[in-house]
């Protein structure tokens, strides 16, 4: 394939795709699972010497890749959270791969960058975060928490442990409600897991300020050196939020630095009667949210909002001669309305990689075209729609709703006569999440509460409807009723 045939296929995919999306309430959700590597017992071991027609690769592809899918697209995905894919994002995208530039640095393409500096303010601003917030984009929250985390070692020991290595032992807290890419991000620094201290919750499983603060107390006692706090709002499991502005003024007074993880709930801040989870939000130094899960902005594209790039940019730049980026010719950066005036951004600076994607574009499209009106409503409706269904199977005789709706997610179990709630209420809920993957219909994932096993029900697909959570809950009342 060449140049010229670019438009002819490039125009066939974009067919495919269109065909994809339209017939997605045909297909099943959770791909088949037979055993790993079978989906690609075709596809040769090794490479072909020659080149191979684009109409052979494409005819492996339409017979190899959809039927190994899992329809992350789906309206009746109400798995893990949403990964969504709007229709102007993936417009973007594909401008993005056309263009394939790679802003490293301002001048690999300045507009990248100021856009950038655009759209993380644009979203500071539909989140309802204070005017000091600039920030960067990152390809996940795992890598904003990677980065929070890198500069809470450095402050913690005078910007020396990037140099020599740590010398001491450092604490991190975080709530036990925190997503595994904090424990990730503790163990890559360096810092070490056992150094990740999990601070009690109270009975809305947010952690207690009073908690923190004497676990600090008690590490500064024991010589450790306290380094940073990250919260969560909207954890992974079930969905719950540390009470931030309490959080925060302990640590402030300890000294530490302060991350909070709300890739998924973040989006939810667009609408002004969701931020009271997160009030106090503007006193922290780092906060990351995901566009790419509940926003349309398609993955990867997460942002790490900073209340002072500098620390951060100190704990991670590297300035080899090959990267140096010359002053513009006026001496000046763009008036950009307060992100970066009159200082050039190199990106790759704020982040642990140094090649990146150019991600804002995504978020200039989808912001867009579909307004923050049109993506307050969709949010909005989620987390209606998930309040009903959690109230429908509170109600129903031989289901426990076991968390209650936080934003658009809550867990809940089935439960026997004569069965204790233990070990074998697990099974029986083990093999009802298998027997409702299995059918297809509908895509469901766990977690583990407090001791119980427990289905997670999230909603927050772009294309979901009020009809596809009444056609889940026949799903699952179904398969339940056909359980041994
Ligand atoms: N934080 C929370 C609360 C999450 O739910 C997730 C993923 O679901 C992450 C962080 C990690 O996100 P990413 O895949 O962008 O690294």
């Amino acid at each position: 394939m060449n140049r010229n045939d670019y438009p002819f296929w490039a125009g066939r995919a974009i067919r495919w795709g269109a065909d994809y999306l339209a017939g997605m309430r045909g297909r099943r959700v959770r791909a088949r699972l037979a055993s790993p590597g079978a989906t690609v017992a075709d596809v040769p071991p090794a490479p072909p010497e020659r080149p191979e027609p684009m109409e052979t690769i494409w005819a492996d592809f339409e017979r190899i890749v959809p039927p190994g899918l899992t329809h992350w697209q789906h309206p009746r995905f109400f798995a893990y959270f949403p990964a969504n894919a709007a229709p102007a994002s993936m417009v973007a995208e594909h401008l993005i791969a056309v263009m394939a530039i790679n802003p490293v640095l301002w001048q690999t393409s300045p507009v990248a960058t100021d856009l950038e500096g655009r759209m993380v303010r644009w979203l500071a601003h539909a989140l309802g975060l204070g005017p000091h917030f600039t920030g960067v984009l990152h390809d996940t929250a795992s890598m904003a928490t990677f980065s929070a985390v890198l500069t809470m070692r450095e402050r913690a020991t005078g910007f020396a442990a990037n140099a020599a290595g740590l010398d001491r032992r450092l604490r991190i807290y975080a709530s036990a409600q925190t997503h595994s890419s904090v424990d990730k991000a503790v163990a890559m620094a360096g810092i070490g897991r056992d150094n990740l201290v999990r601070v009690a919750a109270d009975a809305a499983w947010g952690m207690i300020p009073e908690a923190l603060d004497a676990a600090i107390a008690a590490d500064a006692a024991a010589g450790r050196v306290p380094a940073g706090l990250v919260l969560c709002v909207g954890g992974t499991g079930i969905g719950a939020s540390d009470p931030i502005t309490a959080c925060l003024e302990v640590a402030k007074a300890r000294g530490l630095y302060t991350h909070v993880d709300a890739a998924w709930a973040g989006a939810a801040m667009i609408c002004p009667g969701e931020r009271a989870h997160w009030r106090g939000i503007d006193g922290a130094e780092s906060v990351t949210v995901n566009p790419h899960k509940w926003l349309g902005a398609q993955f990867d594209c997460s942002v790490q909002f900073l209340a002072d790039p500098e620390d951060q940019i100190r704990a991670l730049a590297v300035r080899p001669d090959y990267l140096h980026t010359p002053a513009p010719k006026n001496g000046e950066g763009a008036d950009d309305g307060g992100e970066s005036i009159g200082r050039i951004v190199d990106y790759s600076e704020w982040t642990p990689q140094l090649g990146r994607r150019f991600r804002a574009l995504k978020l200039w499209f989808v912001l867009r075209a579909y307004g923050l009106e049109g993506l307050r409503e969709r949010i909005r409706n989620h987390i209606r729609w998930t309040r009903d269904l959690a109230a429908k199977v509170a109600a129903e005789d031989g289901f426990e709703l076991v968390t209650p709706p936080m934003f658009a997610l809550f867990t809940f179990r089935l439960l026997r006569p004569g069965m204790d709630g233990g070990a074998e209420t697990d099974a029986l809920n083990r093999r009802l999440i298998e027997a409702i993957n299995d059918d297809g219909r509908i895509y469901l994932t766990q977690t583990v509460h407090e001791g119980k096993f427990v289905l997670r029900f999230s909603v927050g697909q772009w294309d979901t409807e009020e009809a596809d959570i009444a056609f889940a809950w026949d799903v699952i009342r179904e398969v339940a009723a056909g359980l041994e």
